[in-house]
């Protein structure tokens, strides 16, 4: 396809300098795909790149498309692609891994230490159109799954990997941050079967919309001791598990206050500092700590598949709906915490 599209652009190495630009519509290689965007979503990741912090600063080459969440149709395939179809509705992983090296031989696609990401490295899907390797695209031809819901696929895939990389059935669970992703844990908890599902959050708002979404018991641990709290919710043994979606120091060093012997701290959120803790009550206690990077390419896709066939609804999680034009005020709703996910339209 030729022609020219509207796209926002992050356009120099320096804080700000995010503009609505008109660029050529980018050329599918052999083995990728043109898709028409139908619906984006803004991330925290799109403000850290609007602020120009230090890992921005060490990934990105401007000028490149900002945006790796999205949603769209297929309007082009390459010549050597196989698996994707003009007219198929897809959304996309954002990582794409070497797949060649130690790490990706081991089945460890997710955390390649080759990954680009779109929308970092390489133009991403705040635009009308986007090009990107059949392999990373998911086709959901079911046209009751709305686009601002499909959109939000990738997000909801970090939620995933975290809240399942301990089987949740039968066991009690506390979900630290009820933003976005935290709000996605709470729905996937409850599908793979978390028996209590206890969150913790100091906003009312979000603490409001975690009980609507079906947590048991919200705790505000400004007003009340979270450990305290928590352990008086599990007959004093503490939750099997505890996710953290907040980043927050305090949060996560409570989380290893109340756990339960032989219970994980599973962190999909990482906090900007370092925190400090008592490594021997923990480990007498038999408990672990687990990073959660991406989503597991593709396990965690599979389970969505699953997930939304057994009802997944996503949208209460979809709060702002805006033109892609109004991009600035999708940034700063994000950055605010004023939203829940805030979708672009293209
Ligand atoms: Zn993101
Ligand atoms: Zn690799």
């Amino acid at each position: 396809m030729t022609g020219t599209m509207r796209a926002v652009v992050k356009t120099a190495y320096a804080p700000g300098n995010i503009e609505l630009r008109t660029i050529p519509i980018p050329q599918p290689g052999p083995r990728e795909i043109l898709v028409r965007v139908k619906a984006a979503a803004v991330c925290g990741t799109d403000v850290h790149i609007r602020h120009w912090n230090t890992w921005a600063q060490a990934r990105m080459n401007p000028p490149v498309v900002i945006g790796h969440e999205f949603s769209g149709e297929v309007v082009e395939v390459g010549s050597d692609v196989h698996t994707v179809q003009v007219g198929d509705r897809v959304s996309s992983e954002s990582h794409i891994s070497c797949n060649n090296c130690q790490i990706c031989h081991e089945g460890n696609r997710h955390v390649c230490p080759n990954t680009k990401c779109i929308g970092v490295h390489q133009d991403g899907c705040f635009a009308e159109y986007i090009v990107i390797p059949e392999e990373i695209a998911f086709v959901y031809n079911d046209p009751s799954l709305p686009w601002e819901q499909l959109a939000l696929m990738e997000p909801l895939g970090v939620s995933v990997h975290g809240i399942t990389d301990v089987p949740l059935a039968a066991k009690a669970v506390a979900i630290i941050g009820a933003g976005p992703l935290g709000q996605m844990g709470i729905l996937t908890a409850r599908l793979t079967g978390a028996a209590q599902i206890i969150v913790l959050e100091p906003n009312a708002k979000r603490a409001a919309l975690a009980k609507q979404l079906g947590a048991d018991a919200v705790i505000d641990p400004i007003a009340e001791d979270p450990v305290v709290a928590v352990k008086a919710l599990t007959g004093g043994y503490g939750p099997h598990v505890a996710v953290d979606f907040s980043g927050s120091k305090a949060g996560m060093a409570a989380a290893m206050q109340y756990l339960r012997p032989e219970g994980q701290l599973t962190c999909v959120a990482l906090p900007d500092q370092s925190i400090s803790v008592s490594i021997s009550d923990f480990g007498y206690r038999g408990c672990s700590i687990r990073g959660i990077a991406g989503r597991r390419m593709f396990e965690n896709w599979e389970e969505m598949r699953g997930l939304l066939r057994r009802g997944l609804d996503l949208s209460p999680i979809v709060t702002h709906v805006l033109p892609l034009e109004e991009f600035e005020q999708g940034l700063n709703m994000t950055e605010q915490g004023k939203c829940g996910k805030c979708i672009l339209i293209p």
